[in-house]
């Protein structure tokens, strides 16, 4: 006779099917229950069968632009930290996820373009497994972002640095004075990128976090 999923289990088959991870990633994080507890778990939480077909698997979908380097970025930073305080790697890719979630908008983008659950687990697989990928420090502001390993750094292509270039480019200035609004335009606070451990992200000011950088 099998033996019954723990509570913790099955909360965590509970959350992970909230935050909408496929039954393989599902799988691979919770290797102890059976498949079809997870597949019936998944159907009756979405309302139908899960979608088939194959899992996240294109590292250039975090590269492409600023934005997605950011995110991409946040996602990486967070679960580093996790994992320095002890934090085993599926708990800590479920809380990374949801502080993801809790950050950024990304409802708002069309689902082929959204960073879900399985492209987080995919891009941290890519991170601490296949090592495709590091978390470099910027020279010009400090944050850690994302880069391809075997690459030579490129600091020109820090996230944070990028989006607050690109504000400034598109700010139109009220006056040619040096000290316009557009010169005033600053990297934003990323506590999460930065130094420290700071999973909250939240002194982020809402004029920094605007819709074109975070959705
Ligand atoms: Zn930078």
């Amino acid at each position: 006779m099998s033996k019954l999923p723990s509570i913790k289990t099955l909360r965590r088959l509970e959350r992970l099917v909230q935050l909408g991870a496929r039954p393989p990633v599902i799988r691979s994080l919770v290797p102890t229950l059976h498949d079809s507890v997870i597949s019936d778990a998944w159907s009756e939480h979405h309302g139908r069968r899960a979608p088939r077909g194959p899992l996240p698997h294109n590292v250039g979908f975090f590269l492409v632009s600023p934005k997605r380097r950011l995110q991409a970025s946040f996602i990486l930073a967070v679960f580093d930290d996790l994992r320095r305080l002890g934090v085993a790697d599926a708990e800590a890719l479920i809380v990374t996820y949801e502080q993801f979630l809790a950050t950024f908008d990304d409802d708002s983008s069309p689902v082929d373009s959204r960073l879900t659950f399985d492209r987080a687990w995919f891009l941290i697989r890519e991170y601490t497994t296949v090592r495709s990928l590091l978390l470099v420090r910027c020279d010009a502001c400090g944050s850690r972002h994302i880069h391809r390993a075997f690459e030579l750094i490129n600091h020109g292509q820090c996230p944070a640095c990028g989006l607050v270039e690109a504000a400034r480019n598109e700010c139109l200035p009220e006056s040619s004075e040096p000290d316009s609004d557009c010169s005033k335009i600053e990297l934003p606070d990323l506590p999460a990128l930065g130094a420290g451990f700071s999973p909250g992200w939240g002194e982020l000011s809402p004029e920094i976090v605007d819709k074109r950088w975070v959705s």
